[in-house]
Order: C-alpha cells, then sequence, then structure tokens
C-alpha cells in the first residue's frame, strides 16, 4: 500500500509536470495580439452606444426568457479565405485546419447568434513577397485580394509588425474594412482566431484599450462601463503576462487598483492576454456587445447578391436551364424537398459542405430527403443530370 502511494504521488508529480511543461512551453513561444483599439475607434464606440446598449439590451433578454417573440434568429456570417504560399505553390494552412478553425469558431459564437461559413471557396496567394508577411504590404496584398462585403481571413505562415515582432493575429475596427490576418500556427490554436474576431466586433483587451499602462477599471465595477473593456461582467484586468499567471492558468499577481484592491482577473477569458491554452470562453455582455455590433455596424456583410446566394453556379449543355424549387430553406426541421420544374427527367443530387464533402447523396423523387443528421451550418446541394448541374446554398 505503502509502494501504491509512492508510485501515485510519483505519476501524480509527473502529470502536472507534463501539463504545466506544455502550457509553460507554449506560452513562451507565443506571438503576440498586434490589433490596436486607437482613439479614433473609442470614439466611434461612444457614437454608436445607444443603438449598440438597445441590442445588447434585446440579446440579454433573449437569454432569460422562454417566450418565443423573444427569440433571436441566428446570422450568417461570410469568411473569404486567402491562403498564402510560396510562389510555386507550396506551404500554406492545409484546408482540413481551415474547416476546422471555422467548426471551432462556429461552437466559440453560437451563444452570440453568429455563424460563420466559407463563401466561394479558398483565394490562394502564391507569392514568395507576402509568404513570410510583413504588416507593411498589407496594403498591396489586401488591394489585389480583398473581396467586398466578407470577413477577409489572411492566413499566413509568419507575420510581422513594423518592430520585427512576431504577430499571431490582426484587425480593424473600420467600417467597410473587413480584414483579419492570422499566422497559421496561432489560428489552430482555437483562441487566437476568436480572439481577432471578438476585436473585429468591437470588443477590447480586457485589460483595456492601452497596451502599455495600467488600466484604470476599478476592482469593485464603480467605472466599468467607461475605463477598461468597457463591459462590466469581465472583473478588472491588470494586464496577464506570463509573470503574472501560474502554469495552471491562475493569476498570481500582487497588483493593486487605485482604492489598493487586490485585482481578480478572469485568466480563460478570449479578450485577454492569458496564455492561449487557457482562454475559452467570452463573458455573456461581451456576446451581447458583438451580436449588438454585427447588427447594428456590420450587417452589410453578404456571400454576393442575393441572386448568388441561391444560385452558386450553373453549367448547361442544353438550352433548358435547370429549374428547381428548394424548401423548407432555411431547412426548419429534418426534412427538405426538392421540385425539379421538368418532372419527366431523372435527377441526382449531392448534398455536401463548402470544403466539397459529401453528406448524402440519391435521387431526386417526390420524397422529402431528411437531413436530421447534419449538423446546423451552411451546405451545398448540388442537382444535375447528363446535361446540366446546378448547384444552390441549402442552410440548416
Ligand atoms: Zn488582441
Amino acid at each position: 500500500m505503502k509502494t501504491f502511494n509512492h508510485y501515485s504521488t510519483f505519476f501524480l508529480f509527473a502529470f502536472f509536470h507534463l501539463i504545466s511543461f506544455a502550457l509553460f512551453s507554449q506560452n513562451k513561444s507565443e506571438p503576440i495580439c498586434g490589433t490596436i483599439t486607437t482613439n479614433e475607434n473609442l470614439e466611434l464606440f461612444k457614437e454608436i452606444k445607444p443603438a449598440i446598449e438597445t441590442y445588447q439590451s434585446l440579446f440579454l433578454s433573449s437569454k432569460t426568457t422562454t417566450s418565443k417573440s423573444n427569440t433571436i434568429a441566428k446570422n450568417y456570417i461570410p469568411i473569404k479565405v486567402h491562403v498564402i504560399r510560396t510562389s510555386n505553390g507550396t506551404g500554406g494552412i492545409s484546408e482540413h485546419d481551415i474547416e476546422n478553425t471555422i467548426q471551432n469558431l462556429n461552437i466559440m459564437f453560437s451563444a452570440a447568434y453568429l455563424e460563420f461559413f466559407l463563401c466561394n471557396g479558398i483565394n490562394f496567394i502564391d507569392n514568395d513577397d507576402f509568404y513570410k508577411f510583413k504588416t507593411s504590404k498589407e496594403k498591396s496584398l489586401v488591394e489585389a485580394n480583398n473581396v467586398l462585403n466578407v470577413i477577409n481571413i489572411y492566413f499566413a505562415d509568419y507575420i510581422e509588425n513594423s518592430s520585427d515582432e512576431s504577430i499571431c493575429g490582426y484587425t480593424y475596427n473600420k467600417p467597410n474594412y473587413d480584414v483579419i490576418f492570422m499566422q497559421n500556427g496561432c489560428a489552430t490554436n482555437d483562441s487566437s482566431l476568436a480572439h481577432e474576431i471578438g476585436h473585429f466586433f468591437s470588443l477590447i483587451h480586457t485589460h483595456g484599450a492601452d497596451n502599455k499602462g495600467v488600466t484604470k477599471e476599478l476592482v469593485n465595477g464603480n467605472n466599468c462601463s467607461s475605463t477598461g473593456d468597457q463591459i462590466c461582467d469581465t472583473p478588472a484586468d491588470p494586464k496577464l503576462t506570463n509573470q503574472n499567471i501560474n502554469n495552471f492558468c491562475r493569476y498570481i499577481g500582487t497588483e493593486t487598483d487605485a482604492n489598493g484592491d487586490l485585482y481578480t482577473p478572469d485568466t480563460s477569458n478570449i479578450m485577454s492576454y492569458s496564455m492561449k491554452g487557457c482562454r475559452s470562453h467570452f463573458s455573456e455582455q461581451q456576446l451581447a456587445r458583438m451580436y449588438a455590433y454585427f447588427i447594428t455596424t456590420k450587417n452589410y456583410l453578404t456571400c454576393g447578391d442575393s441572386s448568388d446566394i441561391d444560385d452558386i453556379a450553373e453549367e448547361s449543355n442544353t438550352s433548358d436551364a435547370l429549374d428547381f424549387k428548394i424548401y423548407p430553406n432555411p431547412i426548419s426541421g429534418d426534412i427538405i424537398y426538392v421540385k425539379p420544374s421538368n418532372k419527366t427527367e431523372t435527377y441526382i443530387f449531392e448534398i455536401s459542405n463548402l470544403m466539397g464533402q459529401v453528406f448524402e447523396s440519391g435521387t431526386i423523387s417526390n420524397q422529402p430527403i431528411y437531413v436530421d443528421h447534419l449538423a446546423s451550418g451552411t451546405y451545398l446541394m448540388t442537382i444535375k443530370n447528363n446535361d446540366s448541374k446546378i448547384i444552390k446554398r441549402i442552410i440548416k
């Protein structure tokens, strides 16, 4: 028994050391967030605050009531993915990683009623000039590649700012400039892209807009709506670093605010400078703020005009264009009907995700197609016969 205890203590010791080593080594090599909240941003937030607060209240009341009239519909947000590779087409983030990353985002943002989908595939940028990306080259990259009215996410092997620091990701709060830059190594860590999208939807770091000074937000919360991140359910944060968090994601700092109160920051908040492996959630009011900012400021985001949304592509070798009714779309239950205008022809269908992975296929008939096994999201339905093919977007 004594030996067993001895061994279990040893394994416990080794286990914790392994965890702390993993977190520690992750922290040591972590590049920084390059987003800066400017005075112009703060002025803009001040201007739109009344509208933001209206939608935040709607959002928060929808979470606390069971009344159907208060439910909020999910919003679909198009992403254009740009993958930077070398001039000969090597390197770049894999499609598998992109898919996982978007899936992870959709888990994180579902509580904000926001769902992301890939709009019109991936744009590969094969150019050695951008492969190790310098932020000073942003203008030429964006001018050649940006798509209007979607979130353009540029995935680069490496990103470096003008001070030669390695940047994990960065974005802006500029109307009609919808870009996010991500270093591939950070894109897959499950918190950095969510952090940048948080900035994109107006969130400020939990330690406030100023990355250098100490936060003026008080621990007692008295000035929480006007200082720090201007959000009141995130505790005052003196700015987390690898000096004031231990390897178990616990805050060990001794800083105090103007009243002499010790800070108790949330080390798992996505918008903090905590270790990336510690960050796992947005607060309820951060979710409300992102939703309200989307509705008031970014609701122009769309994947092409409305006709493009229905008919993504059509190829026809005959003079008769294909015409189909697909309903209900968005799918409200577990079935979907596809009715061709020409009922004498035989058509086959395929339901795939935006990366081309097929989940369902068969022949079009009068019977409904069961889609109960498909997770919520955006899919493509391809309908074809020997001569023609049409692709429509369906949403579940
Ligand atoms: Zn940041």
